[in-house]
């Protein structure tokens, strides 16, 4: 099997990047092993977020870290017996945490950021999931005056120096937008751009079936079979080995394994991150993802329910899953939201991938031709997958890029 460009990984970053790659007169096979989205992309909080140009950053003030590294917050959660691995990437992330850095990297997020829901648009257009989106923004709530202050603070600072739109909104206008939320609250600030959708995985799905109505081949395979050929690569396959000229790697967090073994060296780490399905207690309703400020879960209406996503856990990737933070910010959210039995027998575990600036990686591998990178979305994947795929198509095609590629460049931690 021939194509011009074979593309590792069918989550959201990799089925974009195949129907961009597509859309440019590319034939694309599209390899996975397993169905499409149903690993990292499966279970995130399906936002869009076109507010999302300020990264996480790693903590500068010694109080938060203490208390982070003591797992006394729940929206973090640290596997100490990791942390001889963990410590060279929590401190390269640690650096990229200083005000300029935390500005710089903003910067070079913004023209991503800021195409992400028009192109999404596109693809959902496409592949006929417009019914499946909410316009309506998210709400992020606050109940002790303190956090609320810091929030407002830190909201005035983005909205001024990066044209995001933000609402600040009193209790009672909390109560109008969400009436099923219970109080008291001091406050919440409504972003009123992103999108989000009632299951990214279904979304996911619905751009590979686009991929291959439009006659991309999506095939089973394992990623760790590709090698270096004379003219090019080759995945193997039990009928026949897949060939290109060029190759790119979308495998998320599975992205290391495989780039080790081809000799390039990148710190990718992984922020973990669980869900957790509810059922309703009587007529409730929400009509936007609702963020806990400072207990930094997200609860949003899902086809399955109420899904809850948890924070981050700092751990490696093959870890047992420890669904901790689950049961700490539970009792917070049953009193934000009547919220049933769990729905799910156990926690679903996503692993973000992240690299130290909390940029992705998209480019070509320096000095190694074909060899193509569009991974490390960290906590934006699903917000960035379309953008990334028609930048990365742009630079694979020789076709002006719509934005300045160097902030992406895979070899920028060399
Ligand atoms: C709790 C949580 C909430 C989140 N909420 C949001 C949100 O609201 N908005 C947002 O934008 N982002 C969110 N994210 C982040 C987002 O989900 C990820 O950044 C995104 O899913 C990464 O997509 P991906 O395609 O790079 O990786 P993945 O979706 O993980 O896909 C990687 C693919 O590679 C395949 N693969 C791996 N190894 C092999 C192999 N050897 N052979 C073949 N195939 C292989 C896997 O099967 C998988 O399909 C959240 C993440 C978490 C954990």
């Amino acid at each position: 099997m021939r194509c011009d460009v074979i593309v590792l990984g069918a989550g959201m970053v990799g089925v974009s990047a195949a129907l961009a790659l597509q859309a440019r007169g590319r034939s694309v096979v599209l390899i996975d092993r397993r169905p499409a989205a149903e690993e990292t992309s499966y279970g995130n909080a399906g936002l869009i977020q076109r507010e999302g140009v300020v990264p996480y950053g790693f903590p500068r003030q010694w109080s938060k870290i203490v208390r982070a590294a003591l797992n006394l917050n729940p929206q973090s959660n640290l596997h100490w017996r990791a942390l001889p691995w963990l410590a060279p990437f929590l401190y390269r992330y640690w650096r990229y945490g200083t005000p300029e850095r935390i500005e710089a990297t903003a910067r070079a997020a913004k023209p991503l950021v800021e195409r992400s829901i028009a192109e999404h648009e596109i693809l959902l257009e496409a592949a006929g999931m417009m019914h499946a989106v909410r316009r309506t923004g998210y709400l992020k709530v606050y109940r002790s005056e303190t956090g609320f202050a810091e929030e407002l603070a830190l909201d005035e600072q983005a909205r001024r120096q990066w044209g995001i739109r933000s609402q600040a909104t009193t209790a009672s206008e909390i109560q109008a937008l969400e009436p099923h939320l219970t109080g008291p609250f001091a406050g919440g600030i409504l972003m009123p751009q992103p999108w989000s959708v009632e299951d990214p995985s279904v979304v996911g799905k619905a751009y590979a079936e686009l991929f291959q109505r439009r006659g991309g081949a999506f095939v089973t395979a394992d990623a760790a079979t590709l090698q270096e050929t004379a003219d090019g690569w080759q995945v193997q396959r039990v009928e026949a080995p897949v060939t290109a000229p060029a190759v790119v790697i979308a495998l998320g967090s599975w992205s290391n394994a495989l780039l080790r073994r081809l000799g390039v060296r990148l710190p990718l780490f992984v922020k973990r991150g669980y869900h957790m399905h509810y059922r309703v207690l009587g007529n409730a309703t929400l009509s936007r993802p609702v963020i806990d400020g400072e207990n930094g879960y997200v609860l949003a209406a899902m086809t399955r329910g109420i899904r809850l996503t948890t924070g981050v856990e700092f751990a490696r990737l093959d870890a047992s899953p420890t669904p901790v933070q689950l049961g700490k910010v539970e009792p917070f959210a049953r009193a934000l939201f009547p919220l049933g039995d769990r729905a799910d027998d156990k926690a679903w575990i996503g692993f973000r991938p992240c690299l130290p600036d909390m940029l992705p990686a998209i480019g070509e591998v320096p000095g190694r031709r074909g060899l193509w990178l569009d991974t490390a979305h960290h906590h934006l994947g699903f917000t960035l997958g379309p953008v990334s795929g028609r930048l990365l198509a742009e630079m694979m095609t020789g076709a002006e890029p719509f934005t300045d590629p160097a902030p992406y460049r895979v070899a920028r931690f060399d």
